[in-house]
C-alpha cells in the first residue's frame, strides 16, 4: 500500500532496538483518513475469504481492527492483556512474549466471542517476530474456530515472524513490509 509506505517515510522514526515509532499517525495520534483506507484495503485483500470476525490485541491493534471490521461488515473482538473483572466465565488464554517490552504477558478472550463456527482474521499494527500473531492463533485453535489469515499495517520483514508464519501456511498480508531500517533510511520489500 503506497500510502502507508509514504507515511512511514514522511513521519516514522527509527528508534534504538529496531523499533519504528509511528505515534503521529497510528500509535498515539491516528490519521483517520489513512485508517479508513487501511480498513478498505484489508477488506479488499480478504474479499470472498468468508471472514466472520476480526481478532486483535488491545490496545494498539484495536483502531486498525475496527477499521477493517467496519469495512468488512463483521464484528471485532480484542483480546485483553490481563484477566479483568469484565472477562468472566469460560475464557481462552495464551502467553505472548513482547518484543517492545521484553516481557511475557497473558492474552485473554471470553469464549462467548470466539465460536467454533467463526472464520477469524487476525489484525495488528505491527508484525515483528510474530509472537503476538502466534498467541492470537492459539486462541483461535482453542476456540475450535478457523483461521482465515492475518492483516498487518506494518511488517518488519527483517525480524522474520511474517515469513515464518507464511512458511507454516498462514496467509499474512502486510500493507507495508520493511526489509531494512536504520538512521540512514528505510527500505521496503517490493509488493
Ligand atoms: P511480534 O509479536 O510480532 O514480535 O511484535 C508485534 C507486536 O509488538 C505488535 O503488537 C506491536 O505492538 C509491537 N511492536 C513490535 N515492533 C514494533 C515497532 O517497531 N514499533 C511499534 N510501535 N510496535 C512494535
Amino acid at each position: 500500500m503506497r500510502l502507508m509506505e509514504e507515511k512511514i517515510l514522511a513521519e516514522g522514526k527509527v528508534l534504538p532496538g529496531q523499533i519504528l515509532k509511528v505515534g503521529s499517525f497510528l500509535n498515539q495520534q491516528i490519521d483517520t483518513a489513512l485508517l479508513a483506507q487501511i480498513g478498505q484495503e484489508i477488506a479488499r485483500l480478504y474479499d470472498g475469504a468468508g471472514v466472520s470476525k476480526v481478532l486483535t490485541i488491545e490496545s494498539s491493534g484495536i483502531a486498525i481492527a475496527a477499521a477493517a471490521g467496519m469495512a468488512m461488515g463483521v464484528p471485532v473482538v480484542f483480546a485483553k492483556k490481563h484477566k479483568s473483572s469484565n472477562v468472566d466465565g469460560e475464557v481462552y488464554t495464551a502467553s505472548v512474549h513482547s518484543y517492545t517490552h521484553n516481557a511475557d504477558y497473558t492474552i485473554v478472550v471470553s469464549s462467548d466471542y470466539l465460536r467454533p463456527e467463526d472464520k477469524i482474521l487476525l489484525v495488528d499494527d505491527f508484525l515483528a517476530n510474530g509472537k503476538a500473531l502466534m498467541g492470537l492463533s492459539e486462541l483461535v485453535v482453542k476456540a475450535g474456530a478457523t483461521l482465515a489469515g492475518a492483516a498487518i499495517a506494518i511488517e518488519k520483514g527483517f525480524q522474520g515472524g511474517g515469513d515464518a508464519l507464511r512458511a507454516q501456511g498462514v496467509r499474512v498480508e502486510s500493507l507495508a513490509i520493511i526489509d531494512a531500517m536504520d538512521d540512514n533510511g528505510i527500505t521496503f520489500r517490493p509488493q
